[in-house]
């Protein structure tokens, strides 16, 4: 079958054309600026990449365009957009209404709106992108593949904070977490690899990008994770600070003389590594070199992540009575090795070993690799993730009735 998958932000739309039988990607691209100017950027396995600034005044006009390219003779892979079976969302947030993925009707649309107050930017540019595909391509069937779904099997103890009861209940305030489709692959992948029933799998999974976030999958099922209520929990990433005493918040912002949205933000755009390395970037490859060059911020900065790795991995054998894997993924998981590297130092009371030779190979591989040693209790893996992937399969599933 073949499945448009489409990220929509609120002036973009990312998208690939898959071929769900091969798994191949027949066609990806961007279209940016929407509602500002307008630009496509286009590419096809084994061809030129194709970019234009194309006037978009919305995500109907996005949507038409990108349909219109992929089936333009010269630029295109298909013939007509009937060859388009079915489209899958990518959803950040399901909140408490939407818990696994699901074919896009009136209802699950209120829902989606339901959505609103818990994510306010994404959830409005998930409803744009699924308003321009209705528009775009009528009576194509739509999925929503939603992020938090799979962390919803959480156990109330790991997704409930302490604070009252009614006010929870009130405000769906509770952990939810992030990058589900994510972890959900790679944890997939590596049940695979260990090769018994899921069920008997222990395994920690370690999403590092601009974004990062750790789950703790037990029997295939996410039984804690460090995202929460927002992608702000857990630990440091690019420019947003993970937890913090929850008491700096009002003292910064009484002392900055900053709004709710302010502080927001703040913690969001301007802390984490970024504000750790006073300013100098949010990005690793960055950050590496300024290490090398001797900047003390820059290997504070780094430090700390890899502490923070290594204090989640540890909170989550001990959550699980010992861990069979940890898995490494995302921008950083799968390309710095100095970072796995110093994640998994002194390991040894789980019986973890790493085989550095391998580990200091291990970037931009594409493929699963294995970098612990053959005598390691615990396999450490590099697995790339393939969240587009999983929307594909989830929407043929859904669209083919087999689910
Ligand atoms: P996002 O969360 O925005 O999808 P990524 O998963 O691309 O981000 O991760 C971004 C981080 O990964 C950055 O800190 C960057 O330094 C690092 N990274 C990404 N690609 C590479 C690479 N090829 N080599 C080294 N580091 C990389």
């Amino acid at each position: 079958m073949k499945v448009l998958v489409v990220n929509a932000g609120s002036s973009s739309l990312k998208y690939q054309l898959f071929d769900t039988v091969s798994s191949d990607v027949l066609a990806k691209g961007i279209c940016e600026r929407i509602g500002i100017d307008g630009a496509i950027t286009h590419k096809v396995p084994g061809r030129e990449v194709y970019s234009a600034d194309i006037k978009m005044e919305n995500h109907t006009v996005a949507t038409q365009i990108l349909v219109e390219t992929l089936c333009s003779p010269t630029l295109g892979v298909l013939k007509s957009m009937d060859e388009i079976e079915a489209v899958g969302h990518r959803i950040v947030h399901g909140g408490a209404y939407l818990k696994e993925s699901v074919l896009v009707d009136d209802e699950v649309l209120k829902k989606l709106e339901g959505c609103l107050d818990l994510a306010p930017l994404h959830t409005a540019a998930h409803l744009m992108g699924i308003h321009g595909c209705i528009e775009a391509m009528p009576g194509k069937p739509q999925v929503l593949v939603i992020d938090t779904a799979f962390h919803s099997t959480m156990p109330p103890e790991a997704y409930t904070y302490a604070l009252p009861k009614d006010m929870c209940e009130k405000y769906h305030i509770r952990r939810y977490g992030f990058h589900g489709t994510s972890h959900r692959y790679v944890s997939g992948e590596m049940i695979k690899i260990l090769g018994k029933p899921a069920e008997d799998t222990k395994i920690v999974t370690c999403h590092l990008g601009n974004g990062s976030s750790i789950s703790a999958v037990k029997g295939g099922k996410v039984i804690d994770t460090s995202m929460g209520f927002t992608p702000l929990d857990g630990f440091i990433m690019g420019s947003r600070c993970g937890a913090i005493d929850p008491a700096i918040v009002p003292f910064v912002m009484e002392k900055e003389n900053m709004t709710p949205d302010q502080m927001n933000n703040f913690m969001n755009k301007n802390c984490g590594l970024l504000g750790v390395s006073g300013g100098l970037s949010s990005d690793c490859r960055n950050l590496g070199e300024a290490v090398e060059a001797g900047n003390a911020d820059a290997k504070l900065a780094i430090d700390i992540l890899c502490y923070q790795i290594k204090k989640y991995v540890g909170a989550y054998a001990a959550a699980m009575n010992g861990i069979d894997a940890l898995v490494f993924t995302a921008g950083i998981g799968e390309n710095r090795d100095e970072i796995r590297s110093a994640a998994c130092k002194n390991m040894d009371y789980l019986g973890l070993k790493l085989d550095e030779e391998i580990n200091a190979k291990t970037k931009l591989q594409g493929d699963n690799v294995c970098i612990s040693t053959p005598d390691s209790k615990v396999k450490v893996y590099v697995i790339p993730t393939n969240e587009e992937l999983v929307i594909a399969r989830d929407t043929e599933m859904i669209v083919s009735g087999k689910r």
